[in-house]
């Protein structure tokens, strides 16, 4: 049965010692991990409450997280894949967010495939950082973020 390994939050069954076959650390090793962490699969249609991903404090500021990855064509690695564009829509920055959006239609053509997810995030959590998806599921147009634990429950609750 799969688990979420509490290092890299992926799904995966462990070793029988153990062992999580991503990140080789030890499902019994809890030192360093983050019990309010989980991994949240988002689709580009998903509409998404109106509470922060990061601490699920309500907030209406939703932040546009556009992720690109090549053509199946290409042979990059995991790291290249990850070229993000981020356009924050917000009421503090709306002609940003248009200006990079219009960027982004221009370079579509020579780039691959391109997903975009609207995720809500509050002005404090946006000060530390801009969210950023750990993994893209081509396939299934995923997009996997790090979320607090409460907000993938009202998600999975709903
Ligand atoms: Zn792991
Ligand atoms: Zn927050």
């Amino acid at each position: 049965m799969l688990e979420e390994c509490p290092h890299c939050y992926t799904a995966v069954i462990p070793s029988a010692h153990g062992e999580c076959p991503s990140c080789r650390k030890n499902f019994h090793d809890r030192a360093g991990t983050d019990p309010t962490r989980t991994a949240l699969h988002v689709s580009e249609a998903r509409a998404l409450p109106p509470y922060c991903h990061g601490c699920d404090a309500p907030t209406d500021r939703f932040v546009d997280v556009i992720a690109k990855v090549p053509g199946y064509g290409s042979r990059a690695n995991l790291g290249s894949w990850l070229l993000l564009y981020y356009a924050i829509l917000s009421l503090f920055a709306p002609f940003i967010g248009l200006f990079s959006v219009a960027g982004d239609d221009a370079e579509r053509g020579r780039s691959g495939e391109r997903f975009k997810v609207s995720l809500p995030q509050c002005a404090a959590c946006g000060a530390a950082g801009r969210p950023r998806p750990v993994r893209i599921d081509r396939e299934r147009g995923l997009l996997t973020f790090i979320v607090h634990v409460s907000f993938k429950k009202r998600i999975e609750g709903a």
